[in-house]
């Protein structure tokens, strides 16, 4: 079911043990918008019907986050220009070239080029999963985009982020809600869970200058300002402590500039800034 954010913006909640993340919906007079395409056409198809039973105008646009299988995997369900940023662009031309038989699918797991758990997704929930093609994206920005739906703008713009270097988000400044899709997490390389310390700050200037209040994150749906605040803070705290890869150092220099020891959240995210050190050596 979708929840009702505001008159004009709905999205489906995150579904976790199926690895669908947050879907969007912004409604103009004119046109309506969608942010992700979800992980698989039948996630698409449920989110679909979902808005069929709204009165809302047609959906004209489908902006792309980034290119994370689980956020785009449903987009040829939609009958709308698909719009995404150029890295995405460029990340998707290697998923165009896919096939998604079975056979295929396993020699991409093996290479690890996907996870085993999207060849099960897609050989779940893609019905013509022999055939199947994705489609190209119809529009390629760089940097920013405003699009009018008709007495509501949205704008869609290229961040800096801690998890990849293609993240879109899309903000609506009438209602001071962000889809922030999943820039705002850390990435995983080589095995590791990692917060790209560099991009940290730069990032977290990138999000706030929209003075946002709202906060729709790929996979934990909606966060007010305090909750996000309390997250950036965290985060601050845990990269300011970690200036080597090791974790007794960085956990013993929190110590000594917090004067307490971090919380759990504090403590993870000092080990993934490590894992960045030890990433980067
Ligand atoms: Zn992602």
């Amino acid at each position: 079911m979708l929840t009702k954010l505001s008159e004009t913006i709905y999205y489906l909640a995150n579904q976790d043990e199926q690895e669908r993340p947050t879907l969007g919906l912004v409604c103009g007079e004119q046109y309506s918008l969608v942010i992700d395409a979800g992980n698989s056409p039948q996630h698409a198809k449920e989110f679909l019907q979902e808005i069929a039973k709204l009165q809302v105008p047609p959906i004209k646009y489908v902006v792309l986050t980034h290119a994370h299988w689980d956020h785009f995997l449903g987009m040829n369900e939609f009958d709308a220009i698909t719009i995404v940023n150029h890295q995405t662009s460029e990340l998707l031309k290697e998923w165009q070239s896919y096939e998604f038989d079975d056979h295929s699918l396993q020699t991409y797991v093996n290479a690890q080029q996907i996870s085993a758990k999207c060849m099960e997704i897609i050989q779940a929930d893609i019905p013509n999963q022999d055939s199947f093609q994705l489609r190209t994206p119809d529009i390629i920005f760089e940097h920013t985009l405003t699009i009018d739906l008709g007495n509501k703008i949205c704008g869609i713009e290229q961040i800096k982020s801690t998890h990849t270097n293609d993240s879109t988000i899309v903000y609506i400044p009438d209602e001071k809600v962000i889809f922030l899709g999943d820039a705002a997490y850390g990435t995983t390389t080589n095995g590791l869970f990692r917060f790209k310390q560099s991009l940290l700050i730069p990032m977290i200037k990138d999000i706030q200058k929209y003075g946002a209040e709202q906060f729709l994150l790929g996979h934990e749906s909606i966060c007010d300002t305090a909750e996000m605040d309390t997250y950036w803070a965290e985060l601050i705290t845990a990269s300011q402590a970690v200036i080597s890869p090791s974790l007794d150092d960085a956990i013993e220099c929190f110590k000594i500039e917090n004067g307490r020891e971090p919380n759990d959240n504090e403590l993870f995210f000092l080990q993934a800034f490590v894992n960045d050190h030890i990433v980067q050596a």
